[in-house]
């Protein structure tokens, strides 16, 4: 398959952390909450279902730094790779849903 472009969203190791360790999620009911960007009303208990609210294990920093590095080892050649052949459209990953999938769109519609 020919590819035009390849789209890679940056967003900086420290923000990757700090929107993965902050994610907490419902022990009972499953919903997912962020001590930032989305709190329960009550700390650590479920708006929904009263249930206690809890960081996953591999939400914890340690376990994302070293998620990380593999995930950095494996994607920096990638990059490069479709880089050296023109086609590696860098988007710019940090702002809200909507901001980030505009810029997504105007990439891929006019370059
Ligand atoms: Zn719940």
């Amino acid at each position: 398959m020919k590819r035009d472009k390849v789209i890679n969203i940056e967003v900086s190791h420290k923000e990757i952390v700090k929107r993965l360790s902050g994610r907490r999620v419902c022990r009972n009911c499953g919903e997912g909450y962020h001590i930032i960007f989305n709190p329960s009303m009550e700390d650590k208990i479920c708006d929904k279902c009263k249930g206690e609210i809890y960081q996953r294990d591999d939400d914890k920093e340690d376990t994302i730094e070293a998620r990380l590095k593999v995930y950095e080892g494996q994607t920096s050649p990638l990059t490069d790779f479709y880089k050296k052949k023109g086609l590696l459209v860098a988007i710019d990953g940090v702002g809200g849903f909507k901001e980030i999938t505009e810029k997504i769109v105007n990439a891929i519609e006019f370059r």
